[in-house]
């Protein structure tokens, strides 16, 4: 793209269209074959196409040597064979984590993170993806770097599970096998309920991904009719429920979304799902210096808490451009977590992987959009400041007002 970033964010850029042809690897085995019974084709050709998309190294539906050529053609016109269109990887931590830039056919950019966890004594090495599930994100947490983006677009079952075949064709490379997959990167799934879904499935599917459900992790701020609709359908995936701070005032502020659904309804269908998969429920809590982080916030954590089939993990914040805060120190999160145990309330410190989890996505796409200008930027630390004043003192100063997302 040769459009100066500054230009990409203050003017409406004209996109290269949506690729109208469905995504492979959105589409039911059952789909596939009835695409084919139709063409007068065999069923077993379906099941080559499945075998080159879940287990093979091809790229493109050229390289499936298997297929006659003119079969080839046929289904790469009808057809992604991949719903990503480039991807960009980059690395840190010496290697431990690889980061992935994912550019759509319609130019939108979407990032996921792998992050290699070497064996220890009694843990096995892991490998765990954390994917997006929309472009941006509506909700539009302060310290998120893709809440500062705002919403794109969701993403089609196909563009969330292609990010996970890219990272296993990378790792089957070194003869190693994706082992977890978290909905942690861009957007907020439960607003992109039934792609998501569809993705799990597609995951969990043993003639599919065959990833057990799980080892897979959803990720959601609090969208209440989703954690209810998700009960109903009693899924295994485990869900973390993003909470940062147990007082409405303060998560109005950190997670606007609270002003539509607050934290006790949250808690509420979170034990619900709890009670009714058998799966204990996560809580993450980002630690932001002198914002949540006091003996009063863990004390409230405590009271929301005590007695669930919980665990807490609490995550130095990154620091993002356009926000004033950082992570609170280290010796002060260490009390917080002694807090929370005292309690009974199993607690863990993600110590040097905050960065990599959640915290980077979204900011690989922020800085290629380019920094929006001053006084944009000093506006919003202004309104953070005063809000989060506000709510330090707590005062939920505005009236909860329906936010655009939802339902
Ligand atoms: N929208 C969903 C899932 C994506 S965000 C959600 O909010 O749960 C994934 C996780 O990354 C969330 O727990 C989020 O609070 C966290 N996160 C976002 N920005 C962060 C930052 N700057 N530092 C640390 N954690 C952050
Ligand atoms: Fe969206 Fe999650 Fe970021 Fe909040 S933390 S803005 S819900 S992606």
């Amino acid at each position: 793209m040769t459009l100066d970033p500054r230009a990409m964010r203050a003017l409406p850029v004209a996109r290269p269209a949506r690729d109208p042809r469905p995504g492979l690897s959105g589409i039911e085995p059952s789909q596939l074959e009835a695409w084919f019974a139709a063409r007068g084709e065999p069923v077993y050709r379906a099941q080559q196409v499945e075998d080159a998309l879940w287990r093979g190294t091809a790229g493109s539906a050229d390289e499936l040597l298997t297929l006659p050529a003119g079969l080839r053609a046929a289904i790469d016109e009808a057809f992604r064979f991949d719903s990503l269109t480039s991807t960009e990887l980059s690395q840190a931590n010496g290697g431990l984590t690889e980061k992935a830039l994912h550019q759509l056919s319609d130019g939108a950019l979407v990032e996921s993170v792998l992050m290699h966890y070497p064996a220890a004594p009694g843990r096995r090495e892991r490998h765990t993806l954390c994917i997006s599930s929309q472009a941006g994100c509506a909700v539009g947490c302060p310290f998120c770097a893709t809440g500062e983006l705002g919403f794109t677009r969701d993403l089609e079952t196909a563009e969330i599970v292609d990010q996970v075949r890219h990272a296993a064709r990378r790792l089957a490379l070194d003869g190693r096998r994706l082992t977890n997959v978290v909905f942690m990167g861009m957007g907020e799934p439960l607003l992109n309920l039934d792609a998501v879904l569809g993705a799990v499935q597609a995951l969990a599917d043993p003639r599919r991904f065959g990833l057990g459900a799980r080892h897979v992790t959803v990720s959601t701020s609090g969208v209440v009719p989703g954690i209810r609709r998700l009960t109903a359908l009693g899924p295994q995936f485990t869900l973390a429920v993003s909470l940062h701070a147990a007082r409405d005032a303060l998560r109005d502020v950190l997670v606007p979304i609270n002003r539509r659904w607050p934290v006790a309804e949250v808690v509420d269908a979170a034990r619900g799902h709890a009670a009714a998969t058998g799966r204990r429920i996560s809580y993450e809590v980002t630690m932001i210096g002198g914002i949540n982080d006091t003996d009063a916030d863990a004390d409230a954590l405590v009271a929301l808490l005590r007695g669930d089939h919980a665990h807490v993990n609490l995550i130095p914040m990154n620091p993002v451009a356009h926000t004033p805060w950082q992570a609170s120190p280290m010796p002060v999160i260490e009390r917080f977590a002694r807090r929370l145990r005292e309690a009974g309330i199993s607690t863990t410190i993600r110590r040097n992987r905050g960065q990599e989890i959640g915290a980077a996505c979204g900011q690989l796409a922020a800085e290629r959009a380019g920094e929006p200008p001053a006084p944009t930027v000093a506006r919003r630390r202004e309104r953070i400041v005063r809000e989060s004043a506000a709510a330090l003192r707590g005062d939920r100063s505005h009236e909860p007002t329906p936010t655009e997302v939802g339902e």
